[in-house]
């Protein structure tokens, strides 16, 4: 493809994106598919030789969109928002054009300059402590963008453990590194994400999950208790994770308890991952939600769900960016530059040394959309959660599990496990809406998470009219 056929194509395909956006509502929300569909629909081998542009794309609409599960549309209710705006789209469209990869200062010196810049910017929307700006008076600390809180989580047990090596071998230089393995904890409640288990599995330490309280809080006694257990039992305490905002139903720990407890062991990474919620922290309403965070070693929150960036956008920034860099630098003369004294080198804040130019989709979206155009969007969501709760409330049939704060409902059919997975399956099985459950204190429930940008009290209400539907039908079945 040249440039002029770059040019007629990349137009046809700004077009096709456009009618796919607003056409959305038109299409089932899941594709009807089975396994291995697309096997019948393509070649076993590669093409030979070029095709044409206008039959590739045919096969687009005919072979590829019917697999698609539709993130984008307003009935679309599962897991949490995937970020999208046009802004974020013609970001990456001219990051990709670039090209480059900025693993270093030198590599791109732009990359480095505006992911801290960018990172500075969100970092105080969001109301971080000072200690994790990187402009600020002689702070030590910076941001960065992941591709995931999976990797953010990662990386800060990676660092955590290293640090907490280096302070054994004080006591025992002679021993080798993956000697103290066995005796390093860490700690994350019952609501964590699994990839805090991930994440253990890979540093090969060991992982307990505690209870949280009643609203589903890891609180600082729980914490305390074990941590002394496990240091009367000759173990180390190297690494906590915490929530604000879970997964299963956006409930947040309490970090006034727990940074304290964490402080009392000084060797004690605190992890705070607020992947969905904390971008809701740009809203000043939602900012006591992250009370305690001036304890937190680092934070994660993802622009690519909840603040309209295309995926991969993980923000994570730390308080002291030499202690997480001293777990990852590896430094080979050809990745060595003149100025890398004075210049940030993302490649030693991560595990991949390769990366795209990710902070310019943030810095579109942040400037086309401003923080006030930010914050109504959230809000926004967080207005459609209390209309849908007020629905569910209103039905003495259904029960509200959750403390609604935030873009997600969690509710059920007052009655077994089983109706509520009958309840959901004839729901997704319709195509109509999509909502994934979960389970929060034992109990199975579904969630219900506002997730399209422009979605209004129209969407909430005819999705409430589908649940209802499916209900009536569902209760009908039983009875008869
Ligand atoms: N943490 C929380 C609270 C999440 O909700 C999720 C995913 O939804 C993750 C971590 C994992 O996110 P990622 O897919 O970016 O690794």
């Amino acid at each position: 493809m040249d440039t002029e056929e770059f040019r007629i194509r990349g137009k046809e395909m700004v077009d096709y994106i456009c009618d796919y956006m607003d056409g959305l509502s038109s299409r089932r929300v899941t594709p009807n598919v089975e396994p291995g569909y697309l096997r019948y629909l393509l070649p076993p081998q590669a093409p030979q030789d070029p095709e044409d542009w206008d039959t590739i794309m045919a096969d687009v609409d005919t072979k590829i969109m019917p697999g698609v599960t539709h993130w984008q549309h307003p009935r679309f209710h599962a897991y949490f928002p995937s970020g999208n705006s046009y802004p974020s789209i013609l970001g990456d469209m001219l990051s990709d054009a670039i090209g480059c990869i900025g693993f270093s200062w030198a590599a791109s010196p732009v990359c480095a300059e505006l992911e801290t810049i960018v990172l500075d910017w969100f970092g105080k929307a969001i109301g971080l402590p000072d200690e994790f700006i990187a402009s600020s008076p002689g702070s030590k600390g910076g941001g960065v963008i992941q591709s995931s809180a999976s990797e953010c989580i990662l990386v800060s047990m990676l660092a955590a453990r290293a640090q907490a090596i280096k302070n054994l071998k004080k006591d025992y230089p002679d021993m080798e590194d993956s000697a103290f393995l066995p005796r390093l904890v860490a700690y994350c409640s019952q609501e964590a994400h699994s990839c805090v288990e991930k994440a253990a599995m890979i540093c090969l330490v060991k992982l307990r999950i505690l209870e949280p309280d009643e609203r589903c809080s890891l609180r600082g006694a729980t914490l305390r208790e074990a941590m002394e257990d496990d240091v009367a039992k000759g173990l180390v305490p190297f690494f906590v994770s915490t929530t604000l905002g879970s997964t299963s139903c956006c409930s947040f720990d309490n970090l006034t308890e727990i940074g304290p407890v964490c402080h009392r062991f000084p060797a004690v990474w605190l992890h705070v991952d607020g992947a969905y919620a904390g971008n809701a922290f740009i809203c000043p309403e939602n900012k006591p939600l992250m009370a305690g965070i001036q304890y937190a070693d680092s934070f994660n929150t993802n622009p690519n769900k909840w603040l309209l960036v295309n995926f991969d956008c993980s923000t994570y920034w730390v308080r002291d960016r030499i202690r997480l860099t001293s777990a990852l630098i590896v430094d080979p003369l050809y990745l060595q530059h003149a100025n890398s004294d004075e210049a940030i080198d993302y490649r030693h804040w991560g595990v991949p040394l390769s990366r795209r130019f990710r902070a310019l989709k943030l810095w579109f979206v942040i400037r086309k959309y401003g923080i006030e155009g930010l914050q109504s969007y959230i809000r926004n969501h967080c207005q459609l959660a209390k209309s849908f709760e007020v629905l569910v409330k209103k039905d003495s049939r259904f029960e509200v599990v959750n403390e609604v704060k935030m873009g997600l409902v969690c509710f059920r059919l007052r009655g077994t496990d089983r109706l509520n997975q009958d309840l959901l399956a004839s729901i997704n099985g319709s195509g109509k809406l999509h909502m994934i459950p979960s389970l929060v204190k034992g109990r199975y429930i579904i969630r219900f998470c506002v997730v399209a940008e422009h979605a209004n009290e129209a969407d909430i209400d005819h999705a409430w009219e589908v649940i209802q539907e499916h209900t009536n039908d569902l209760l009908e079945s039983y009875t008869i």
